[in-house]
């Protein structure tokens, strides 16, 4: 790898700037062959298509779409769709090379795709949405598919984006295909245990991580910030596992309680309260940012990006972070957390239970047939499991944190495909 620079030291980046720059070091220790590096960092194919929707009050808008497949080299693209202002071609390929690295770290015949409208749904009728994402469907028939392109929900879509999409392709192959897209409502087609996933396999990857750290989990405390889907799972699993939750957080601010916060009574406070802890009454209420530098065994981002920076990570005390967010740490606060001796489980690898349970709806899809909860967790479970033990070993082997060893894990398995398909 000539000509490759050094990986840059980032901090307060933006986070697929991150993700390209662990891609670069992590390829560095692999050795990797610039050809194949080049490969990897080009996405596959990029679409960009103009949609027509007729709005409500008669007008027509053309919103702007988007679909990047990065690779498909271990299997049909995988990756969601995302409605929101700000999306835009860059942003979308970064988030496209993330779901390759994350489905091949966890094992699962899939590469990476991600897809986008830039438009704000929170202003727009449900009539209008489901327009526009059938045209959007439409365009995207070429590109769609349950061997080729298998979409989900992102940011501003959820199971009924996904019923209008499976439906709009159906229609078009004169055929129901519900294998061609994952989220569905489960009524039709969507799998058991995909709500939880994502915080189930933040658990057990936790819990992996504390056997290798000689932590007890029931000695242990946690802190939880964010407390949406991701979180809120987390720390009611972790809970359940024996450790002790003295804090979580929302965008309301943070909620502490030195004897462990009872976690089940606070979702169901959240979910009175229009998804809010704001008013919280039972717990002490402190600076969100402080929740970060509590003395806890665990820390759990699981909030949003960027909030682990070379600011505040030299005043970190958990002895291990599992990333359930996508990029909640600078890649300039790794090293800091790295020459710290504290351990990061990596967004790619703890967060990937949501997209095993979404491989596993394909899977059931294609056969025709229907997993219980607990088949789905056991089997979650076990790919969870596996993946970190695997991307521990390498740690330690290649003398690396986890975060680069998962780089290595996943950079390898498809850069080792890639050579056994060959090219032209
Ligand atoms: P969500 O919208 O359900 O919840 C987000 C939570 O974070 C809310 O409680 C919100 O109030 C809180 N929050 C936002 N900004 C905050 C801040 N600055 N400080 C403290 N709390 C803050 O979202 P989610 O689905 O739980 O996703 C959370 C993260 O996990 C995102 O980074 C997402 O990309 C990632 N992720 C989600 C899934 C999934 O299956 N949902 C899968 C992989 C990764």
């Amino acid at each position: 790898m000539a000509y490759i620079e050094p990986a840059p030291l980032l901090d307060k980046e933006n986070p697929f700037e991150a993700m390209m720059s662990r891609f670069q070091t992590a390829s560095q220790i692999l050795g990797l062959e610039d050809e194949i590096y080049n490969v990897l960092k080009s996405p596959a194919k990029q679409v960009i298509v103009s949609l027509p929707v007729t709005m409500d009050d008669g007008s027509i808008r053309v919103f702007e779409g988007y679909r990047v497949i990065h690779s498909t080299i271990l299997g049909p693209s995988k990756g969601g769709i995302r409605f929101d202002p700000h999306v835009n071609l860059d942003e979308v390929k970064a988030l496209a090379a993330w779901m390759t690295w994350k489905c091949a770290v966890v094992d699962i015949p899939y590469g990476g795709g991600k897809g986008g409208v830039a438009c704000n749904p929170r202003e727009m009728s449900a009539g209008e949405i489901e327009r526009l994402v059938r045209s959007y469907t439409q365009a995207m028939m070429g590109v769609f598919g349950p061997d080729q392109d298998i979409p989900a929900p992102d940011m501003g879509t959820g199971p009924r984006e996904m019923a209008w999409l499976m439906d709009q392709y159906s229609r078009n192959k004169g055929m129901t295909v519900s294998a061609v897209v994952t989220g569905k409502p489960i009524v039709m087609g969507g799998s058991l245990g995909r709500t939880e996933a994502t915080g189930r396999g933040v658990m057990v990857s936790a819990l992996a991580a504390m056997e290798k750290l000689k932590i007890n989990p029931y000695k242990a405390t946690c802190a939880v910030q964010g407390f949406g889907n991701v979180g809120s799972w987390a720390a009611r699993l972790l809970a359940e596992r024996g450790l002790k939750v003295v804090a979580v957080s929302d965008i309301s601010g943070a909620y502490y309680n030195e004897n462990g916060i009872d976690i089940d009574a606070a979702i169901a406070y959240r979910d009175k309260n229009k998804g809010s802890l704001d008013g919280y009454a039972e717990v002490e209420k402190i600076a969100g940012a402080d929740l970060l530098t509590l003395n806890v065994d665990v820390l759990v981002p699981a909030a949003t990006e960027d909030v682990i920076t070379g600011s505040n990570a030299g005043k970190i005390q958990a002895k291990l972070i599992v990333e359930g967010a996508n990029g909640p740490t600078s890649s300039k606060a790794d090293n800091i957390i790295f020459e710290k001796g504290i351990s990061v489980v990596p967004d790619i690898l703890a967060n990937a239970g949501g997209v095993t349970v979404s491989y596993f709806e394909w899977v059931q899809n294609r056969l025709g047939y229907k997993w219980t909860a607990e088949r789905v967790n056991r089997r979650s479970d076990r790919i969870m499991k596996d993946a970190f033990i695997n991307v521990y070993n390498t740690s330690v082997q290649y003398k690396v944190s986890l975060r680069i060893a998962a780089y290595m894990v996943a950079i390898d398995k498809v850069a080792k495909t890639y050579k056994f398909r060959g090219g032209y």
